[in-house]
């Protein structure tokens, strides 16, 4: 809605609002009596004659249909929203998955013989794009512990082309000091990417803690409902320059339908992340007084490790956060996770819906330790939970007759 272009929103406004254009909303001959833009299905682009052919290479901007790679008006209304989320942000461009856009992303800053950094608690797939594709491409990988700023300062004066952050890790919850390793990465003139796929589009302003630009797995919490897959890459001017040149030159396309699909999500995104992250807290906090439980790592937890950084840096918190157990009895843990009704067993999260996932983070690190430390070294078994949207009572109740089936050995 351009009425309300560049008022100082809140975040719950804007997911309304954004990418909300007449052009992009109406009927021919009406623009904006229709709330959200149609699913304009469109490979070819049609010229008026061969004289609009043959300037037709001046379309190719953005907002202007130029052929179906480039998108139509539902991709672009998308595009524009998550801009819109993300304060000094000029674009955003779309990928297929979440891997996608960390891979579009990546493409957009490395060069061979440059070095790359990655967070040590980096998704899985961050990890292997560094050490397998880029590494085929002359790409140097090195990773780092998101904890420690000294040794982080002794491997960017070694030389670094890109800084690749995730905060919190997703599997092991530890919050990095962002603005600090941003500005190290900066002085030595570094392009600092982040994984915000925890906060989402509304949950940290990455640009404005000093990083070029996010990447977001808008299959999570964008999607909402566990039925798209899809990334986003947005950056300022400068990182989206080569994004756009790098998703243009790798034929990088959504269909209109997933497009519509994420905006429809968006427009609920602050009030599902709302109800998440009051009934995670209220979990988390119920299980840090379980006597099964060694350690809640939830950043969001008043006194949990990363909670001071979390308080100062994020603007929302969601329904994502891990434990670990006393157990050292792996088929324990086992019985604890299949005992659960109302949690689904899977990968991915943010839908509506509940899950549960064993996790073991040692075998996705090299250089930070695990289990953190505090923690008794001899407690590797965690399990990470989703929560959705059910009422917290009935997931505690729930979690609560999981642990009587694990102690029922
Ligand atoms: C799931 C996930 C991704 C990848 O998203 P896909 O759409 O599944 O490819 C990236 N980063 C994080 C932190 C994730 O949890």
């Amino acid at each position: 809605m351009a009425k309300t272009d560049g008022k100082n929103l809140k975040p719950g406004t804007r997911v309304v609002t954004a990418g909300r254009r007449p052009e992009w909303t109406g009927i021919p001959g009406q623009p904006g009596r229709v709330v959200s833009p149609a699913v304009w299905r469109a490979s070819t682009h049609l010229y008026e004659d061969s004289a609009a052919l043959a300037d037709g290479p001046k379309t190719n901007e953005d907002g202007q249909f130029f052929y179906g790679r480039r998108g139509s008006p539902t991709q672009w209304a998308l595009c524009e929203a998550l801009t819109a989320l993300e304060p000094g942000a000029h674009g955003t461009m779309l990928y297929p998955s979440g891997v996608a856009a960390i891979a579009g992303a990546l493409l957009s800053v490395v060069r061979p013989g440059g070095t790359l950094l990655i967070t040590d608690n980096a998704y899985d797939p961050t990890r292997s794009m560094g050490t397998g594709l880029l590494k085929t491409f002359g790409v140097e990988t090195k990773f780092f512990d998101p904890l420690d700023l000294d040794a982080f300062r002794t491997l960017v004066a070694q030389g670094v082309q890109a800084v690749f952050l995730e905060a919190p890790g997703s599997l092991s919850f530890e919050v990095c000091d962002i603005p600090a390793l941003a500005a190290i990465a900066k002085d030595a003139g570094a392009w600092v990417l982040i994984d915000n796929t925890w906060p989402g589009p509304t949950g940290l302003h990455a640009i404005e803690l000093g990083c070029d630009g996010t990447v977001n797995a808008l299959t999570k919490h964008v999607g909402g409902h566990s039925d798209l897959m899809m990334g986003a890459a947005t950056g300022t001017e400068r990182l989206y320059r080569r994004l756009r040149r790098t998703a243009q030159q790798m034929g990088q396309v959504v269909s209109p339908d997933d497009a519509a699909l994420a905006l429809r999500g968006l427009r609920t995104l602050d009030v599902r992340l709302e109800r998440e992250t009051q009934s995670a807290l209220a979990i988390a906090r119920w299980l840090a007084d379980r006597p099964e439980v060694e350690t809640v790592l939830c950043p969001m937890l008043e006194g949990a490790p990363g909670h001071e950084l979390w308080k100062r840096d994020f603007i929302g918190g969601c329904g994502l956060f891990g434990f670990v157990l006393k157990t050292r009895d792996a088929d324990a843990r086992a019985r604890f996770i299949d005992a659960l009704d109302l949690f689904g067993i899977g990968y991915s999260w943010g839908g509506f819906e509940s899950l549960a996932l064993p996790t073991n983070p040692a075998k996705d690190r090299s250089v930070a330790s695990w289990p953190p430390p505090g923690v008794d070294p001899a407690c590797t078994l965690g399990v990470r939970l989703s929560i959705g949207l059910e009422d917290p009572a009935d997931l505690i109740a729930d979690l609560e007759q999981g642990f009587a089936e694990m102690e029922r050995a």
